[in-house]
C-alpha cells in the first residue's frame, strides 16, 4: 500500500503542483487549502506525512501544526513545515513548535519526491 500524504497549502499553483508530482510518484495525496481544513483532514486520514505551509490566511500552519502536535490522537503524525525565504533563520521556531522538519520554498520539483521518500523512510533529510 502506498503512503498517504497530506498537503496543506493556500497557494493553488503550489498545491496542485506538489499534489501532481507526488501522485505521479505513486503516493496517495490529499490536499487542504488552509490550516482548519488541514487539521480536519489530518484527523480523518492519519496521513504518513503532512507538508504544512506556514503562511496561510485563516488558520496558519504554525497554529494548525500546534493543534495536531498538542493532541494525543495526532501528535505522532509527521509534519514538515513549508517555509518561505523570508523565514530563513526561523527554523528553531518550527522545531520548538513540534514540527519534524522544514523545507524552504521555492521547493525543487525534482527534489521533492526524494525528500518525501527520505522523510518517510528515515524520518529526516
Ligand atoms: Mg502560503
Amino acid at each position: 500500500m502506498s503512503h498517504k500524504i497530506l498537503i496543506v497549502e493556500d497557494n493553488e499553483n503550489n498545491r496542485c503542483l506538489f499534489r501532481d508530482i507526488l501522485r505521479f510518484h505513486g503516493y496517495q495525496v490529499e490536499v487542504a487549502a488552509d490550516g482548519r481544513e488541514g487539521v480536519a483532514l489530518a484527523r480523518e486520514l492519519a496521513p504518513d506525512l503532512i507538508l504544512m505551509d506556514i503562511q496561510m490566511p485563516g488558520m496558519d500552519g504554525m497554529t494548525a501544526g500546534g493543534i495536531l502536535k498538542g493532541d494525543p490522537a495526532t501528535c505522532g503524525l509527521k509534519i514538515v513545515a513549508l517555509t518561505s525565504f523570508a523565514m530563513r533563520g526561523d527554523q528553531e521556531k518550527f522545531m520548538a513548535a513540534g514540527f519534524d522538519g522544514y523545507l524552504s520554498k521555492p521547493i525543487s520539483t525534482r527534489e521533492l519526491p526524494n525528500l518525501v521518500k527520505q522523510w518517510l523512510e528515515e524520518g529526516h533529510v
